[in-house]
């Protein structure tokens, strides 16, 4: 590795922070390269090897947008996008056969020492992991969301497209074919079936409730058998033995995952500032407090499944966190990292983000659709984030979410085989990249037999 030759990054002035973040994620963290970042007088980033006369140069498209444009509509992509076909260039091998642009053009020329693209993959790159367009369009949903209906990704019909990573492999080829000798980190697949614990138990409280839920199970779910768990659970919940509970399917979760070498995440609330929508128990409570040791003992992993109004609150993200390391140190429970999930998604950029950090949390895992799958950050990388407004790197890491099953089952309307599907191409493309593939399934949405197996059928069964 020491003989690799270490790439230098001549990057115009303008945006030299974001520039020297975007190269260094492609290139250091993606791809495992040595690079220099220099500020240069160039108009376009070049990247050179000492010594040697041969040059790649990527064009400048975001970057390139005037100060007084940034962080405006004036800045976005507009569709329809520009699609490169690599069929007939030097990027054949390229996994796509044609690369939707968000920003520059399709141009390509090569003569003997120097390639140029036209494709801006920084810049593209930089949009979609800062979630810049986020910062921009002001589209909400009833929850305070960024709809997927807003972003261009999804408009152009993208969604399932991991374009951050279709990038990375044009510029390695781009970067291959002018020194062929360079090697790449291998980045390898890995699949964490992640569980926002929102009910623990079922809600229902009463008999009336859940007689009514278990009608519910014959005559819509036709699950009789569903309907007969949830009295007797109701029946020895009232008798205070809680285990019978439709929603407590932890163990057979854990089972699922043992069984495919899998290790589960599990976030849970720790704070119900917002009242009955943070759910409706407590980390004090000694059931609970016996589910998070047997997490724990069994290999899986605990984080913080933040409350529905610390998505601007830095104060409140700290308060649930603190709260959650005395739990977990009260309990032994060691762990080498500690991450977040938002409740319902929600998520504010960049202010979500600096609160995770400022509360001492290492990732956030909640930058994924809400209201349909695939790659709402362009990536199934793990990738360190840039706060847009203070522009800077952060020490957290974003770990972006794939599929969650309420997204996939209520909002895309997929029938079991259309559901399966759906999961086996996004866990495909996934396996394609060396990503992650994170799957969000509640403990709650397993109680049926048709949920239950579109999720252990997505574990590999
Ligand atoms: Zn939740």
């Amino acid at each position: 590795m020491d003989r690799a030759p270490a790439l230098t990054v001549h990057v115009p002035a303008s945006y030299a922070a974001e520039r020297e973040y975007i190269v260094r994620v492609m290139l250091e963290e993606f791809l495992g390269l040595r690079v220099e970042v220099a500020v240069a007088d160039v108009s376009h980033t070049a990247i050179t090897v000492a010594g040697d006369d041969r040059r790649l140069v990527l064009a400048d498209g975001l970057f390139s947008t005037v100060p007084e444009a940034w962080l405006t509509e004036r800045s976005l992509p507009t569709g329809p996008l520009a699609l490169f076909e690599l069929g007939k260039t030097p990027f054949a091998a390229h996994p796509a056969r044609a690369l939707p642009v968000l920003y520059g053009t399709v141009a390509w020329r090569r003569d003997d020492t120097t390639l140029e693209l036209g494709v801006d993959v920084l810049g593209g790159a930089f949009y979609l992991l800062s979630r810049y367009e986020e910062l921009v369009v002001a589209d909400r949903d009833e929850h305070e969301r960024f709809p997927a209906s807003a972003n261009v990704t999804v408009r152009e019909g993208l969604a399932q497209r991991p374009l951050v990573n279709e990038y990375l492999e044009l510029l390695w080829l781009a970067l291959r074919t002018q020194w062929p000798s360079l090697s790449r980190r291998q980045l390898v697949f890995s699949f964490v079936p992640s569980h926002d614990v929102d009910w623990p138990l079922a809600a229902e409280r009463t008999l009336g409730r859940v007689i009514r839920r278990a009608a519910g199970d014959v005559v819509r779910n036709h699950d009789p058998a569903v309907a007969a768990r949830r009295i007797v659970g109701h029946a020895a919940r009232l008798a205070g033995r809680r285990d019978a509970d439709v929603n407590n399917t932890f163990d057979a979760i854990m089972d699922a995952s043992e069984r495919h070498g899998l290790r589960s995440a599990f976030y849970f609330i720790a704070g119900r500032r917002a009242g009955a929508i943070d759910g409706d128990y407590s980390l004090d409570d000694p059931w609970i407090r016996a589910l998070l040791r047997r997490i724990h003992r069994r290999g899986h992993e605990i984080g913080l499944h933040a409350s529905y109004t610390t998505q601007l609150d830095p104060d409140q993200t700290r308060l649930e966190r603190e709260t959650l390391s005395r739990v977990l140190e009260a309990e032994g429970i060691e762990q080498p990292r500690l991450g977040s999930r938002q409740h319902f998604l929600r998520w504010r950029n960049p202010q979500t983000w600096r609160n995770c950090e400022e509360a001492g949390l290492d990732y956030d895992t909640t930058v994924g659709f809400a209201d349909t799958v695939g790659f709402r950050a362009g990536t199934c990388l793990e990738y360190p984030v840039f706060d847009l407004e203070r522009r800077r790197q952060l020490r957290l890491r974003e770990l972006p979410l794939i599929a969650m099953d309420v997204a996939l089952l209520d909002r895309v309307g997929a029938d079991h085989d259309e559901a399966t599907q759906t999961l086996a191409g996004l866990r495909a493309t996934c396996e394609r990249y060396g990503g992650t593939f994170t799957l969000l399934w509640h403990n709650s949405r397993l109680v049926h037999a048709a949920e239950r197996r579109i999720y252990t059928e997505a574990l590999g069964d």
